[in-house]
């Protein structure tokens, strides 16, 4: 499918501007199927594919994200790292120490 030049100047200029790397998780040199463009303020709620609401995200991450708006999204994230090290931190308690 060919893209009106306006939306591809648009996803141009911000995968130049975000450096082909997600800005969610930081996985850098993203190409075709992995980089996605994400919009800040969804378009379901009138979010616009303008550069000041789009950046690049990785799939996964915008996957994740879905239609959520930045800021729960990143409260999301934020909770879930959050359960993550305290799993790691439960682990390594428990682990012996067999020095
Ligand atoms: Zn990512």
């Amino acid at each position: 499918m060919k893209l009106p030049n306006i939306v591809k100047e648009t996803r141009e200029r911000v995968i130049a501007r975000d450096k082909r790397t997600c800005q969610y998780c930081g996985k850098d040199k993203l190409y075709k199927q992995q980089l996605n463009l994400d919009h800040i303020h969804p378009e379901s709620e009138g979010g616009l594919f303008t550069e000041s609401n789009l950046l690049v995200a990785c799939k996964q991450c915008n996957h994740r994200k879905g239609k959520k708006p930045i800021g729960s999204y990143i409260l999301h994230r934020l909770a879930q790292i959050e359960r993550e090290r305290e799993t790691l931190l439960a682990l390594q308690t428990k682990t012996p120490n067999i020095c």
